[in-house]
């Protein structure tokens, strides 16, 4: 089992014991690929930009953050060291896959979990004993209204990302149906998806936008080959950051 696999150019990113630490899926369990904004299918080269890894951007004090922060060897040794090795996350004893599909499952997984999201509201009306305001803003009563639309926080995250594509309706059951096709730009439509569904997991705008770039970065560098096909990136730069 400490053995490394032969996957393509390279050996398998979570049962090799690369981090002396063990399989880093073991340690973070199944929401760690979600919760760092790589896919479960990531290599450790889509985890490093500019010699360094995207987490180490990262100011959230998530527990799973800190925890590969603290975890993943220099990045310089990787680089330096590993030549051309592709590592790969993997689950279980299943062989992973080279290829990104995981968006719209993780779209779908943010709306179940927008519809199961205990917000302050639900708590009271089964019996718990918490205060009633928002967590984040400690201004209002925390709905799930509230949390996602009303709040200072949430309120400015959604005006950045919409700023190009009108949303009609801050109504919560409303923007959910706008959110499955926001744009009938394809990119567009998958940087909106994905920085909502960053909403409550990060901090800041800051930090959604470190998040994206690290997550449109591979995907930009997959689509290379493909002719008249704008990146992902190439759409982030134009309308997001230029
Ligand atoms: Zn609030």
């Amino acid at each position: 089992m400490s053995q490394p696999q032969e996957v393509g150019y390279g050996r398998v990113f979570c049962k090799d014991n690369w981090t002396s630490l063990g399989p880093l899926l073991d340690i973070t369990g199944p929401t760690g690929p979600r919760v760092s904004g790589f896919p479960e299918n990531a290599i450790v080269q889509d985890a490093l930009v500019n010699g360094n890894w995207c987490i180490s951007r990262l100011r959230t004090r998530h527990p799973t953050i800190v925890f590969l922060k603290d975890s993943l060897p220099p990045a310089d040794t990787i680089t330096q060291d590993r030549g051309d090795d592709v590592y790969l996350w993997a689950i279980g004893d299943k062989p992973p896959s080279s290829t990104f599909s995981t968006h719209k499952h993780a779209f779908h997984a943010w709306v179940t979990t927008l519809n199961r999201l205990h917000s302050r509201d639900r708590l009271i009306t089964w019996g718990m004993e918490v205060p009633s305001t928002c967590l984040l803003c400690i201004a209002a009563d925390e709905t799930r209204q509230h949390l996602y639309f009303d709040c200072p926080y949430s309120h400015q995250v959604w005006s950045f990302f919409t700023s190009r594509e009108y949303l009609p309706s801050y109504v919560f059951d409303d923007a959910v149906v706008w959110l499955t096709n926001p744009s009938p730009n394809k990119n567009m439509s998958f940087i909106l998806k994905y920085s909502v569904s960053r909403l409550l997991l990060s901090p800041s705008i800051s930090d959604i936008q470190n998040i994206i770039r690290c997550r449109l970065d591979p995907l930009s560098r997959a689509q290379r080959n493909k002719p008249n096909v704008t990146s992902y990136l190439s759409t982030w730069f134009t309308y997001f950051q230029s």
